[in-house]
């Protein structure tokens, strides 16, 4: 699988090659039970139930790292962060910065296009809790590495959601750029920033779950603020 990821010649090539991993047996059975299962608001829909690939432009600026696709979200539409209230609070940002076409994320068909950004997750399979294992997360970590390396010529900045991604990156960074990660690794927080020398910079925002936006421990105004940040370091109007 990891050569796999190597050889991908392009997104839509990585795409398609992510689509048809088996290669974590928890998280193939899982995202399998949830699509055969399903919730009862969405019986009467088909789930993807695969995994779930990055969304976005080939030569984006900005990318977006979450942490895996929601059982009910992105693994019953099959794109990331659609279909659920995470998207809805991510995507209402995205479109306040002028970084998507639309507010919403409903499904795959829906329109949405985003401008300069690319957004995936560092587990591209939906983990039971929303926890993989740090097992999953290392074999999963080559499709997210093979996909920072074909936007690696225009990347200028990464916001990272969430402790998990922010603790993704550091491998990534050594994967795809050959640098050693700083030690001890910079702590996680919304608002935290580490740049290097010629690699992106990377900003750390909250995850946009339920549990933050609902408590009002991340607000939209503090996501307008990550993304006014990050259209910066990337140059973006
Ligand atoms: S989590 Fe990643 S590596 Fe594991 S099965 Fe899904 S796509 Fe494959």
């Amino acid at each position: 699988m990891a050569a796999r990821a190597r050889r991908a010649a392009d997104l839509p090539d990585l795409d398609g090659a992510i689509g048809g991993c088996f290669a974590c047996p928890r998280l193939v059975a899982w995202r399998e039970e949830v699509a055969r299962t399903k919730r009862a608001a969405f019986r009467d829909q088909e789930y993807w139930g695969r995994p779930v690939p990055g969304l976005g432009v080939s030569d984006a600026r900005i990318a977006i790292l979450g942490l895996a696709p929601a059982a009910h979200g992105g693994n019953r539409t099959g794109r990331i962060f659609t279909g659920d209230r995470s998207g809805d609070v991510l995507f209402a940002a995205l479109h306040r910065a002028g970084l998507a076409n639309q507010p919403t994320s409903l499904a795959r068909d829906d329109g949405l296009t985003l401008r300069a950004t690319r957004i995936f997750s560092a587990v591209r399979c939906a983990p039971p809790d929303n926890k993989p294992t740090p097992g999953e997360r290392d074999t999963c970590a080559p499709w997210l590495h093979r996909e920072l390396d074909l936007i690696r010529p225009t990347l200028r900045v990464v916001v990272a959601l969430g402790a998990f991604a922010w603790a993704a990156w550091w491998p990534a960074l050594h994967a795809v750029y050959g640098v050693r990660p700083p030690s001890p690794r910079p702590a996680f927080g919304h608002g935290a920033h580490w740049s290097g020398t010629a690699v992106p910079e990377v900003l750390g925002c909250y995850h946009v779950s339920q549990q933050n936006t609902f408590t009002g421990r991340l607000t939209p105004q503090m996501l307008d603020e990550v993304f006014t940040r990050a259209k910066q370091v990337a140059g973006v109007d």
